[in-house]
């Protein structure tokens, strides 16, 4: 009998880098009240694509990608807020930001970029966590309008609900896809 072949899975000498759990430290104390933190948790965990076979290149963004920290409500385990830690010396694709961004923005969900430091102010932390917080719930009531929100005519996938920075239109809403800026797809908002 010879031994049965050896798998090569390995388990990775760290599972949180030496930043992470810094940042992990401080955002424990800061929320452990109120949330549970996941750390990692791959985006498919958390959306989802409609139409993956027609949409291939967003379910593979989806797939790829994990948010650095997830907060569950402490209670029902539900997502609550994002957190995506970034290294000020990586560049980071922009598009990479943005895509991220809009995925939170579609779902409510608030979400926010914090910098690697040495240390942390977690009252400023808490400040900006609860801004974001405010501006999901400003704009919840928004994109739920009977709960619509079309379809990219380019993409197939759903689009976000915003508004005119400036421009003759300033301050008007419209929709727009989660791609942008790839994709500047729009949709009047009608009935408005
Ligand atoms: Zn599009």
């Amino acid at each position: 009998m010879s031994d049965p072949p050896t798998q090569p899975f390995r388990l990775r000498p760290e599972y949180l880098s030496a930043a992470e759990m810094a940042f992990y430290h401080v955002l424990h104390e800061l929320v452990k009240n109120h949330y549970v933190i996941a750390p990692k948790v791959p985006l498919q965990e958390l959306f989802s694509v409609t139409r993956p076979n027609e949409n291939v290149q967003q379910f593979s963004k989806l797939n790829r990608k994990s948010v650095d920290f997830l907060l569950l409500y402490r209670d029902s385990l539900q997502p609550a807020f994002g957190i995506e830690l970034d290294y000020p010396q990586q560049t980071k694709a922009r598009e990479v930001d943005e895509f991220m961004d809009g995925l939170f923005k579609s779902a409510s969900l608030p979400f926010i970029h914090v910098t690697v430091e040495q240390t942390y102010d977690p009252q400023a932390i808490w400040r900006r966590m609860r801004e974001a917080i405010k501006q999901a719930q400003h704009t919840d009531p928004l994109d739920r309008m009977g709960d619509y929100s079309p379809i990219c005519p380019r993409c197939g996938i759903t689009m976000v609900l915003r508004f005119y920075r400036e421009g003759a239109l300033k301050g008007q809403k419209y929709y727009g896809c989660l791609n942008f800026p790839a994709c500047t797809a729009v949709v009047p908002v009608s009935g408005d």
